[in-house]
């Protein structure tokens, strides 16, 4: 196998070496924008859907910079999730410890760990921190990590941070960075809230936006299954039976309907993981590790704890709500498919959610509708058919009205007379409408 694509961003021999390793041969399209302007200095806002390899975008040339003989820190990673932050360093290590000769370290400081024993891992500074904002900031502030001899900075999910309230510490740690710091600005949407941010601390970066060719990954089939009048747990239990996947996550939108799907499952005798943001880090960190060597056929998760994370081979995302904010649902949906593989994302609705159906439609994604019934999946109408028909229905009725009209003198048997020509009316529109 070759990495020859990459050999082209000029990356010292144990990169391409590590790419090897793990089996990139040729850069997304982000990672082919983004890299040589990121090599250049240039600050970067890189925003592309989930899946599309933004993590070694800034990874490759970040790490590639590294001068093993200082031993400083020169980049400032940050994540918002403990477990987004772990997975990045991760990936680091997958390609620093091909360093040998001049080792580069990375080291990973995230909330709800000891925090002395992170004092303690920063005798030595690393070359390259990562971590959750408010761990790095509360560092920083114990002076226990050195920042200032750092002139990159990533801000990773950013739309996230900001959602989460974590702008403010990425500020605080920027702040305490140089003047002609390099900003790497993450995001699968950049909000409106998040511009104020970028304009502080970005004269003119270089935004690059890989549009979607549609709102999600091409090889997602997106499944719509009406819940009608059945049992919710009962018709997922159905779904799961019929789709067998290697691995489904199952989204709720609380963290107690997480926790409730989770034991109605294993009560039916599933294997069945959770991941929330009320587990203690302890736990989520076991989840997670299971998730990964694959223990579970299915993960239970809610929208903040499954961000961002790169879980391998999920071959079936299930909306077991549809999110209220529909930019979830792209992120959802973004766990499944990547990097090139296909997968289904399968949504349950009820009537109520027909307007959020809507707006997706706009939004680019095109639903399959199917139903499941004794076991079987099957392709059923389209979700609104019935709606429309309706509306034909009433129009011809109303045409028919405006063309028959009563005849001034009315006679005896008029109204019989009428409802005969209305009928032959409509039944010949009927059949106009049928051609
Ligand atoms: P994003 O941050 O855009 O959501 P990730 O960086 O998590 O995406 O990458 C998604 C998946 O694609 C990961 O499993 C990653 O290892 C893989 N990947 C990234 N770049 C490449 C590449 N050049 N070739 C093959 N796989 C890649
Ligand atoms: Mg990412």
């Amino acid at each position: 196998m070759t990495v020859q694509d990459f050999e082209r961003f000029q990356l010292q021999p144990f990169i391409l070496e590590a790419l090897r390793e793990i089996k990139f041969t040729k850069p997304t399209e982000i990672q082919e924008r983004l890299i040589p302007s990121i090599q250049r200095g240039e600050s970067a806002i890189g925003q592309s859907q989930t899946g599309t390899g933004k993590t070694h975008a800034y990874l490759l040339p970040i790490i590639n910079k590294i001068d093993p003989a200082k031993q400083e820190v020169q980049a400032v990673i940050t994540a918002p999730t403990r477990e987004l932050a772990t997975q990045i360093h991760k990936e680091i290590v997958k390609i620093s410890k091909f360093s040998i000769d001049n080792p580069i370290t990375a080291k990973l400081f995230v909330g709800g760990t000891d925090k002395v024993r992170a004092i303690e891992k920063l005798k030595t500074q690393p070359h390259i921190v990562v971590g959750t904002p408010g761990r790095i900031n509360d560092l920083i502030k114990e002076q226990a990590l050195q920042v200032y001899t750092a002139d990159q900075i990533v801000v990773d999910e950013a739309d996230l941070m900001l959602d989460m309230g974590f702008i403010e510490d990425v500020d605080q740690i920027a702040s305490r960075m140089p003047e002609n710091l390099q900003i790497l600005v993450f995001s699968a949407t950049i909000p409106e809230k998040l511009k104020p941010f970028l304009k502080k601390y970005m004269e003119n970066p270089r935004y690059t936006h890989v549009a979607p060719e549609q709102a999600t990954a091409a090889k997602v089939e997106h499944i719509l299954i009406p819940l009608r009048h059945r049992n919710k747990i009962n018709l997922l239990k159905s779904m799961l039976e019929v789709y067998n996947p290697y691995l489904a996550i199952i989204f709720t939108n609380t963290k107690k309907m997480a926790d409730e799907v989770a034991d109605r499952l294993i009560e039916k005798g599933l294997k069945v993981g959770r991941i929330h943001g009320d587990l203690p880090p302890r736990e989520r960190k076991k989840v997670m590790k299971q998730i990964n060597s694959l223990e579970f056929q299915y993960v239970v998760a809610t929208d903040l704890a499954a961000r961002g994370i790169d879980i391998e081979g999920v071959s079936h995302v299930i909306n077991y709500e549809l999110p209220s904010d529909l930019d979830f649902y792209i992120h959802r949906v973004g766990r499944t498919a990547r990097a090139g593989n296909s997968g289904i994302a399968a949504s349950i609705y009820e009537l109520s959610d027909e307007d959020a159906l809507a707006r997706l439609e706009k939004m680019g994604v095109t639903f399959v509708n199917m139903d499941l019934e004794k076991g079987e999946l099957t392709k059923i109408g389209e979700r609104n058919k019935r709606k429309e028909r309706k509306k034909q229905v009433d129009e011809i009725d109303k045409m028919a009205q405006s063309k028959v009209k009563k005849p001034k003198e009315v006679k005896p048997g008029y109204k019989k007379k009428m409802n005969r020509e209305m009928e032959d009316f409509k039944k010949r529109q009927r059949r106009l409408k049928r051609k």
